[in-house]
């Protein structure tokens, strides 16, 4: 399997390196046969002169067969002319990842908002107001004069049917419950086209339960009994900021993996950003993108029917649970003294020992 790893900004090499080690000693117990290749994106690859989003890269992407990407500081990049593309929102566009999963789960031995939730919102990934990947050509934003800026969205049937079935899909290999979050209260056209195709699918799926809850309403009910979620199928954005909420909840937002895929490509990446606010001091936590690229494995294991890909996403979850587990693990976020490096080999000692569960 080859896998490719874009490093990504900010906090990328640290959190990337413990990710990486993990995989090399989990290739090694399951012969998963990985072929890791290394690619720039983001600054490294501006500093080169080239784009943040190299076209050699997105060939490289869709010719393998899963992608591991490190966080990327877009909001430094300079304008998209020049060079700036945001990766992640190229690389989505460019594979055409229409689901974005985002899991929460609280963790035993970590102090969460909310105990007892174990959540996914499956987040619509290739449209909503996301200008930069939602129009065919152009941008979804634009200004008409320097005093006017306008944000076109865009809500399709069919970019809405299709997270909705995997929405649902999953809400089967779960609880068997999917809230819709929307404001077609106000958004009537768009919102409401997303809510009724919702429902559509809903159809299709009589074993499970459905609801729909307005999307500000929805920011306090997670915060009050995030416990009673399974699936939160949603738009673009309120996906990516109710996921954050979500990993907050559970801990803090070092916590929170994603999977972003098509129906032929998976990109593992961690739900936060470049945290510029702690890069390079070593005090980062690998957790979202080792429980991404847990997520990764799982889906290629299920794609490829090789159970030994299935398997060792299990080990690298339940590794990374054990280490949370031990309070002394618990980097800053988590109010812990440890760093990256001693966090990610208490992981990659877990993966080593552990018994496969
Ligand atoms: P952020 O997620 O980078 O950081 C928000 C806060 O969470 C910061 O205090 C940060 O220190 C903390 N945090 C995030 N990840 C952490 C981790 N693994 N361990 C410990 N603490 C962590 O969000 P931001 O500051 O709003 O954005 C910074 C940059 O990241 C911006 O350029 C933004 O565009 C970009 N961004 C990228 C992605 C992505 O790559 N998918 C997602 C969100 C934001």
């Amino acid at each position: 399997m080859k896998l490719l790893v874009l490093t990504g900004d900010g906090i990328g090499p640290e959190i990337m390196a413990p990710t990486v080690a993990a995989l090399e000693v989990l290739d090694r117990r399951f012969g998963l046969e990985l072929d890791l290749e290394d690619r720039d994106i983001g600054f490294a690859a501006l500093d080169k002169g080239d784009s943040a989003l190299p076209e050699a890269v997105i060939e490289a992407a869709r010719a393998s067969d899963g992608v591991i990407l490190g966080p990327v500081d877009t909001f430094s990049y300079p304008p998209a002319e020049e060079g700036g593309v945001n990766p992640s929102g190229g690389l989505r566009k460019a594979l055409d990842l229409y689901a974005n999963m985002r899991p929460s789960r609280s963790r035993p031995g970590v102090p969460s908002v909310v105990p007892g939730m174990d959540l996914v919102v499956a987040r619509e990934n290739t449209e909503g107001f996301y200008a930069d990947r939602n129009m065919f050509q152009g941008s979804g934003e634009f200004m008409p004069s320097e005093d006017i800026a306008l944000s076109v969205r865009k809500i399709s049937r069919a970019g809405s049917d299709r997270i909705a079935r995997a929405a649902f899909d999953l809400a089967m290999r779960r609880r068997r419950k999917v809230t819709i979050v929307h404001k077609a209260n106000v958004l009537k056209m768009t919102d409401g086209l997303f809510l009724s195709v919702a429902r559509d699918v809903a159809a299709d799926y009589p074993g499970i339960e459905v609801e729909d809850i307005i999307v500000d309403a929805m920011t306090a009910h997670l915060i009050r009994r995030g416990g009673d979620f399974d699936v939160v199928l949603t738009s673009n954005m309120y996906g990516d900021i109710l996921s954050d909420e979500a990993a907050e909840l559970s801990g803090g937002l070092g916590l929170g993996p994603s999977i972003n895929t098509s129906d032929d490509h998976g990109i593992a990446q961690a739900a936060h950003g470049s945290a510029p606010d702690i890069a390079g001091r070593g005090i980062a936590n690998p957790t979202a993108l080792m429980l991404s690229v847990a997520m990764l494995l799982d889906w290629l294991g299920a794609r490829s029917g090789r159970e030994e890909f299935t398997e060792a996403s299990r080990l690298l979850d339940a590794a990374v649970e054990a280490t949370l587990a031990d309070s002394a693990c618990h980097t800053g976020d988590l109010g812990g003294k440890a760093t990256t490096r001693e966090f990610g080999e208490a992981a990659l000692c877990a993966i080593e020992t552990g018994e496969h569960p």
